[in-house]
């Protein structure tokens, strides 16, 4: 691991680069507690403030302080998360910087500038001994399963566009996963010619809004843009395994790139299995769905789900 602290700025301290002027008085909160300001690269790594290095390296079993020594710890959060990460000590400073910290990093949606807290273990309890308690007030935006999906998963769920209202909890997101999932390991199999661009997920609300009249409306952002205006496409819902085998005509609407499904009713009352679980129903307004736009070489398929 390189470091150089020649690039502090003015008020930053040289080791950790905090600039809250903490660094020459070695101190824990509360006995246990300490907060790192992040930095713009703090998902690569972050640093312990030199406050508290001392502490954290006496609890968590480093002899030399001074030496490179890399240990596995972990990091807690009351949510009942818990990674596994590396700690690395050199000879002046502490720091994170592993697969593992950048997955809690992007879990709860962390950002420069943020003041993180985090608790020392209790060495009374055995099994709080080697653990640090992330302090973080609010939930996670991303489950645990988005980690262990692939690359291409990630990509989807990172560009999914939601509207109005079928924003999804970190917890329903396990359900736009297993969805991005089954679709990605669906067109493996199938052998599906390729999309010409990139999946861009919509979370939708159905509302009279968005389907009256038998047309559902898809906005502009999740419609591929090499789509012909006028045309049809196969509606299937892939989930968990027996395609439906529907087909409507589309339209794009010139005037504000939406794409207007016609024959939606036929979707809708199309009992299928929701989200999850093995209950079979139709589609109703106020539910929510999932949906991807496909466009490929054998034509245009509109993937879609219905949320518990
Ligand atoms: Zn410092």
């Amino acid at each position: 691991m390189s470091y150089s602290d020649d690039e502090s700025l003015p008020g930053e301290c040289d080791w950790c680069h905090d600039d809250r002027g903490l660094c020459d008085r070695p101190h824990l909160d509360e006995d246990r507690c300490f907060s790192i300001k992040l930095k713009e690269t703090f998902d690569v790594e972050t640093l312990i403030p030199c406050h508290a290095r001392r502490y954290v390296l006496e609890r968590m079993g480093f002899e030399d302080h001074e030496s490179m020594e890399t240990k596995k710890i972990h990091l807690r959060t009351h949510h009942g998360m818990d990674f596994e990460v590396n700690l690395y000590n050199s000879e002046s400073v502490t720091l994170f910087g592993c697969k593992k910290w950048e997955a809690l990093c992007r879990m709860y949606g962390f950002h420069e500038d943020m003041l993180v807290t985090m608790a020392l273990g209790d060495p009374e309890i055995e099994q709080d001994n080697m653990d640090i308690w992330v302090l973080v007030d609010t939930p996670p935006i991303l489950p645990l399963s988005y980690f262990h999906s692939s690359k291409n998963v990630w990509k989807m769920v990172d560009k999914t566009h939601y509207t109005n209202g079928s924003e999804l909890t970190y917890q329903e997101k396990n359900h736009l996963i297993a969805f991005c999932t089954d679709l990605e390991n669906y067109n493996i199999y199938n052998q599906t010619p390729q999309h010409y661009g990139q999946y861009v997920p919509l979370g939708h609300m159905l509302n009279y809004g968005n389907y009256h009249g038998d047309t559902l409306r898809i906005p502009m952002d999740c419609v591929p843009h090499l789509m012909y205006q006028n045309g049809s496409l196969d509606v299937l819902n892939i989930h968990p395994g027996h395609p439906t085998n529907l087909n409507c005509p589309y339209q794009i609407s010139k005037r504000s790139g939406d794409m207007l499904i016609k024959e939606w009713k036929k979707c809708m009352d199309s009992r299928k299995e929701v989200l999850g679980s093995k209950r079979k129903r139709s589609a109703r307004i106020e539910d929510r769905m999932i949906s991807i736009l496909h466009n490929g070489e054998s034509g245009s398929i509109l993937f879609y789900a219905i949320l518990p």
